[in-house]
Parts: structure tokens; C-alpha cells; sequence
């Protein structure tokens, strides 16, 4: 009964209301943060064509719960940043909550029952409308008579489905929905189960249900929001000026401008930053860089390295070495591995493996030889 336009305005009452009754987090970096995070996974929601006016709010209160109003208002209690051990956990709460949004179980619910009629009554009436009849201080009170916000244990399966499903393809872990259903209910045992359970039923089960659908498209998904194949077993071979280099072969090349590196990527492999640039989200660099200091000094590998790294921690500014200084050889010269972990342009934390090797006779040098080679005295 009611289109998705109808479902924004519905919903923008609403959250009005809402943030008018709840107490806020007064905190602009939380507000900020969330709605980045939010953004990252709704740019995965599988939404038909309906653009919703995301918008993401903290709400202060230690509660573990949170809540989406129809056309895309998300509401999260600061009990549930608290306790969630990762982003990852987060972002599947998250997750869960914009799921209901695109599977539009709010105003689907009211159409079923019949309300339609009434419904902007009960709208009013339950977000205290702007007469200003009740004062709702306290979350567990907006969703206990919120019915909006109680879905059926259907409606409860689909969202975690769905929401596994923008959880994988924003790059985090699809797990974390599940673990941090059980490490709610692990901590609440005995007590009284905080909103989000007594809302989410089954929390025991959601690892069975919702795992085996990750890698399938979920209902309704349009291509683009599914994470790239896979490599391939079967490679192709690049033959730069220094070195060659085999790459999977369902995977593009894309040479630098100004020769030595190469990109290789996947299908979907590079995205835009979010500023007009594209970043490699999947797939491989190969990148020859100028160093400083003498390459027959018996610790030029490690000078060399740190100032690779140096450079790419100061265009990654949140970029952190996990794991430094692994001696390894490539093609029987010593080289050194590193890992990493940055911000992923697909959203999420992505993990980089760099591996710095020395080439004094590298492909400058090369192409210099080849300039001086060419050099022919006029008498
Ligand atoms: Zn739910």
C-alpha cells in the first residue's frame, strides 16, 4: 500500500520525532563516524533503484539496541558501540538495521495489518507526535510500543541474511553479525535480555542461517554491489623493461604512464576513493621507486624499505604495519615482506602485503643506459 517515497516520508516524521525525544550523544565525530560507516554499507544495500536519504544518529543511551525507521533513519544506542569488539560488529548491527530498511518490513508490516488507515495515527501517536502527548525518554519504551520496530521472526531471518550478505561485500568479516549476537547473549544470560534481543529473536541460530548465503547474490542485488570474482588459477604473463611478472588472467593490466609499475586488478577490483580518485580495493601494484642512499650499503634494503613505507603511510594516513621486517627472497634476491592494514575503499579494513626488494640495476638505469647507448657525437 505504501511506495517507497511514501516510505521516506513516513519515516522522516518519524525520525524527527525521534530525534526530538531521545537523548542524543552530543558527540559530532560519533555522529560522523557513523554515518561514514553507515554510507560505506548502504552503498552495498541491494535497493532496486529507491535512492533513500540515509541518515545515521547516535543515541545516548547504554542500552544494546538499535533501530531503523522506514526510508532509511538509523538510530544507534551508544550501548551498542560499547559493546561490540570490532567495527566489523558494529557494521553488522548496522547491517541488520539498513536491511530492514531496503526490505522495507516497516510500512510492509502496517500493509499487512491493515492499518494503512490509521497508520499515520500510530505514527504520531507512537513517536509522540507534534501535540507532544507522550515524552519517550528511554528507548526500550519507543520500541516496546513502536509498531514500526517489532518484525516478524520472517522479517528478523531476511535482515540477517541480507545484512551478512552488505556485511561481505563492504569487506568485513560476515561472521561478525553472528559473534556478536553470541557474545550478547553470552553477557546477558540471566539477565533481563537487553531491546535488541527481546527485538531479535534466535541469536543462537543466526550463524547457520545467515552464513551459507555469503557469495550468492542476495534477493534482488544489482551486480555492482557484489564483491569481485575470485582469481583465477590461470595466469597471464607482463613483461615490463626490468622484470617480468605472471598475473591471474581474469585479472586487467594497467601499466604506468611513466614505465617501471603496473596495476593488476579484477573487475570491480578498483574503485573511487570517495574523493574522484581511483584506489585499488583488490589486486596487485608493482611500483619502482627512487630511494635515498647507497645501494652497495649493507643495510640498503632496510633504508629502502622504511622509505617506501614511510611514503605509503603518508598518503594512507590511518595505514599501521602489522607485521615488519620478514626476511624472504624473490627470484634468489633477498627481500623483506610486510603486512599491513589500511581504510579499504570498498569500505572496511583492507590488508596489504608489501614486498620490497633492491634493483640497483632497475629499469632507469636501464632506460639511461639505453639514452647514453644512443648518444652519437656530431664532428
Ligand atoms: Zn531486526
Amino acid at each position: 500500500m505504501f511506495s517507497p517515497q511514501q516510505d521516506v516520508e513516513l519515516g522522516k516524521r518519524a525520525a524527527l520525532d525521534a530525534a526530538r525525544q531521545l537523548p542524543g550523544c552530543n558527540a559530532p565525530k560519533v555522529d560522523a563516524y557513523l554515518t561514514q560507516l553507515g554510507l560505506c554499507l548502504a552503498s552495498k544495500l541491494p535497493t532496486g533503484s529507491v535512492q533513500y536519504p540515509f541518515e545515521f544518529h547516535c543515541v545516548n543511551d547504554k542500552a544494546i539496541n538499535a533501530f531503523a525507521l522506514p526510508g532509511g533513519y538509523v538510530f544507534i544506542n551508544r550501548g551498542a558501540i560499547e559493546a561490540s569488539d570490532n567495527e566489523g560488529q558494529l557494521a553488522a548491527v548496522m547491517a541488520h538495521e539498513l536491511s530492514h530498511v531496503a526490505l522495507r518490513h516497516g510500512t510492509n508490516q502496517v500493509t499487512k495489518a491493515q492499518w494503512a488507515q490509521g497508520f499515520l495515527g500510530i505514527a504520531s501517536g507512537v513517536f509522540g507526535g507534534s501535540t507532544g502527548g507522550t515524552l519517550l525518554t528511554e528507548l526500550g519504551a519507543f520500541a516496546a510500543g513502536g509498531v514500526l520496530l517489532r518484525y516478524s521472526r520472517t522479517a528478523e531471518s531476511q535482515a540477517d541474511v541480507m545484512g551478512t550478505q552488505v556485511l561481505y561485500d563492504s569487506g568485513y568479516d560476515p561472521r561478525a553479525m553472528a559473534q556478536f549476537f553470541e557474545k550478547l547473549e553470552a553477557e546477558t544470560k540471566g539477565k533481563n535480555p537487553p531491546e535488541f534481543l527481546s527485538d531479535h529473536p534466535n541469536p543462537e541460530h543466526r550463524v547457520e542461517r545467515a552464513l551459507p548465503v555469503v557469495k550468492k547474490p542476495a534477493p534482488g542485488a544489482p551486480e555492482a554491489a557484489a564483491a569481485p570474482a575470485l582469481p583465477s588459477g590461470d595466469f597471464a604473463e607482463y613483461q615490463a623493461n626490468s622484470y617480468n611478472v605472471k598475473y591471474p588472467d581474469n585479472w586487467k593490466k594497467y601499466p604506468d604512464s611513466n614505465g617501471g609499475g603496473v596495476s593488476f586488478a579484477p573487475e570491480g577490483g578498483i574503485l573511487d576513493d570517495g574523493s574522484g580518485h581511483a584506489a585499488l580495493a583488490y589486486g596487485l601494484i608493482v611500483s619502482v621507486t627512487p630511494i635515498q642512499g647507497n645501494a652497495s650499503d649493507s643495510n640498503a634494503l632496510e633504508n629502502g624499505t622504511r622509505q617506501v613505507l614511510q611514503d605509503l603511510q603518508k598518503a594512507n594516513p590511518n595505514m599501521k604495519i602489522q607485521r615488519q621486517g620478514e626476511r624472504v627472497r624473490l627470484n634468489g634476491q633477498p627481500g623483506v615482506s610486510t603486512y599491513l592494514t589500511n581504510d579499504s575503499p570498498a569500505g572496511g579494513l583492507e590488508t596489504d602485503w608489501v614486498i620490497t626488494v633492491l634493483r640497483p640495476e632497475g629499469s632507469y638505469d636501464k632506460t639511461f643506459s639505453s639514452i647514453l647507448d644512443s648518444v652519437r657525437f656530431k664532428k
